[in-house]
């Protein structure tokens, strides 16, 4: 079967392989994804975002690694080929090509408005490039080839899926058609993970190997993460969650509070997010009740609860390890049938747009 012709709703997602697989994009992201290849509802395709991942800074040598470690890694985490096409991005040339006839339907305005371009060009301010400026359209590429209707990705990640909608109906007026589907977000019930070292940000791997926890890393990896990480220093949690939420969405000067005391309520409000999700019942709000909050007590049982939650991980990434061919074959498969969906829907857009 392939991915345009049944029933099921058509769910794709993309990682990028610029490092380990993060706490932030198991949350965001990945947890869906294991989960949603048992819906019946549901048809799945998950990709490596190996183009994506050149718009970032990197040395070409650690590329082919990477692309093997996170197509390792989301083995490890549970992906099953057998219930979801697995593939490299680039094996699929096609994404490239209708990324370019979107580029010419893409106001300008509406990419140099993305978040993600905005913090991007700050954090590699050397490298400014137009990849980093045309992601979404790629993106929009990614999904759209494949008819994508339900996006699973992380917060961060909807402002992008709402311009891949905008682009589908772009296309679709311009040519008078009703061909590409709008697709539709499909969050966690998780807000996105905060980087430990500065948790005003995202967490993400572009910001140092101190500011994520990896699935694979090791308990005393994690252990001096989680010690190591910036949060409020009296242990108090002066304003509650979603206060603080709302406080982050306003401009800096409309805030009322120094940038120093947010940061630090971001932090403790990430910790303890994170024992929410990875601890024993009740756990969390134990240390919410009984402030002061004690960080010789809860960093070290969040530290001990990540890592048993993942040692199945990291045993199963070490026995993929030793097999890589079979891992690369996995994807190459993979590719060969997503590549069949492509290939048509690039046929009927090139008649459609009139170069055929
Ligand atoms: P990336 O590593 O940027 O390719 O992201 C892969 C997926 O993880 C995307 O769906 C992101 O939305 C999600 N993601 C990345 N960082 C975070 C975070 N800090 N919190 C929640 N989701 C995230």
């Amino acid at each position: 079967m392939t991915i345009s012709n049944n029933r099921r709703k058509t769910l794709i997602s993309g990682i990028q392989p610029s490092g380990q697989v993060h706490l932030g994009n198991w949350v965001g992201a990945l947890k869906n994804w294991v989960r949603l290849q048992d819906d019946p509802n549901y048809e799945c395709s998950i990709f490596v975002a190996d183009y994506h991942s050149l718009s970032g800074d990197y040395d070409p040598q650690d590329k082919r690694r990477q692309v093997l470690e996170i197509m390792t890694e989301l083995l490890a985490a549970g992906l099953d080929p057998e219930k979801c096409t697995l593939f490299r991005q680039s094996d699929i040339p096609e994404h490239t090509e209708l990324c370019w006839i979107f580029n010419t339907l893409t106001p300008l305005s509406f990419l140099e408005r993305m978040t993600q371009f905005k913090d991007k060009s700050g954090q590699q301010d050397r490298n400014v490039n137009m990849g980093l400026l045309d992601y979404p359209v790629l993106q929009a590429a990614d999904i759209l080839i494949h008819h994508g209707e339900a996006v699973p990705v992380g917060r961060d990640q909807v402002q992008h899926v709402e311009l891949t909608r905008d682009v589908a109906r772009f296309y679709n007026r311009k040519y008078g058609v009703d061909y590409f589907p709008e697709p539709e977000p499909y969050l966690t019930d998780t807000p996105k993970l905060r980087s430990l070292t500065d948790p005003l940000k995202k967490m993400s791997k572009s910001l140092g190997e101190k500011s994520y926890i990896a699935l694979s890393d090791e308990p005393d990896v994690i252990l001096k993460k989680i010690k190591g990480a910036v949060s409020e220093t009296e242990g108090r949690l002066t304003l509650t969650e979603a206060e603080l939420d709302e406080l982050l969405t306003k401009p800096l000067e409309e805030r009322g509070l120094d940038e120093e005391t947010l940061r630090g309520q971001a932090g403790v409000w990430n910790l303890i997010g994170l024992l929410r999700l990875f601890g024993h019942e009740g756990e969390a709000q134990r240390f919410v009740d009984s402030q002061p909050i004690r960080y010789g007590e809860l960093k070290p049982l969040l530290a001990e609860r990540i890592a048993e939650r993942f040692a199945d991980f990291r045993e199963r990434k070490r026995e993929l390890e030793a097999y890589p061919d079979r891992v690369l074959k996995i994807f190459a498969a993979g590719a060969e049938r997503a590549r069949e969906t492509a290939r048509k829907t690039m046929e009927e857009v090139r008649r459609t747009i009139g170069i055929r």
